[in-house]
């Protein structure tokens, strides 16, 4: 699936109007500011995964303030089992609800739907070919089983 790319342009015209004040991008990496018709400075929503294999914390970068060039908010969700890191870094959500929500519905999904997912070649979730040899056949399977049980006990707290 192709992402493509969002983010915020921010004027940096100190005398302008629209100095600082974000204007959502979607599909650009340049912004010329609408009122002094300058290139500002663009923040691009990114991805970043820490640590191989099964997703089991999620944290969200919200709330950027373009003065000092830093989020300004943290939301994390954990199951509370080792696994993987994935952060998404975005100018675009501004409230503490926002990025819990966020947090969640990619702490839902992020193990089965890979797309999420920028670094090449990360894939929690297995591909299984009925044309490899049966011996890699039966490791693959075994693979999709052990992360069902990994989700199970996340899910019922065995
Ligand atoms: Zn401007």
């Amino acid at each position: 699936m192709f992402t493509p790319l969002k983010g915020v342009g921010y004027c940096l015209t100190l005398d302008c109007v629209n100095y600082c004040k974000g204007s959502f991008l979607l599909g650009v990496d340049k912004f010329f500011c609408p009122v002094c018709n300058t290139l500002g400075e663009v923040n691009l929503e990114r991805r970043e995964v820490q640590g191989e294999g099964f997703i089991s914390m999620v944290r969200v970068e919200f709330d950027y303030c373009p003065f000092r060039k830093e989020y300004r908010g943290l939301a994390v969700i954990s199951m509370n089992i080792p696994g993987a890191t994935f952060t998404l870094y975005s100018p675009i959500v501004k409230t503490d609800k926002r990025a819990k929500i966020i947090a969640e519905s990619i702490l839902s999904i992020i193990n089965y739907d890979n797309t999420l997912i920028d670094r090449t070649g990360f894939g929690a979730q297995p591909i299984i070919s009925f044309d490899e040899p049966r011996e890699m056949f039966q490791k693959r399977l075994e693979e999709v089983s052990e992360r069902w049980k990994t989700v199970e006990k996340a899910i019922y707290h065995e």
